[in-house]
């Protein structure tokens, strides 16, 4: 079953990507596997502290060149 072998690595790899505070394509990849499996979802409702450590992973930062689009539309908007 290839698919619980994916779930199993993505625990795994969760674990090692919060211990390292991973590299940034891996967490993406882990983040898009969890997005779309509800069973590695329900696993992170168990009652350890992995679902707090799930929500400390990092945000993608909003690339630049958005952030001036915004900008300049908030300061026309105002
Ligand atoms: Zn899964």
């Amino acid at each position: 079953m290839r698919h619980a072998n994916d779930c199993e690595r993505v625990r795994e790899g969760l674990r090692e990507y919060l211990d390292l505070a991973g590299p940034p394509g891996d967490g993406h990849a882990l983040r898009r596997h969890l997005t779309g499996c509800q069973a590695c979802q329900s696993a992170l409702d168990e009652p350890d502290d992995t679902a707090r450590l799930l929500a400390e992973l990092p945000r993608p930062t909003m690339p630049a060149g958005m952030k001036a689009t915004l900008l300049a539309a908030f300061r026309r908007a105002s």
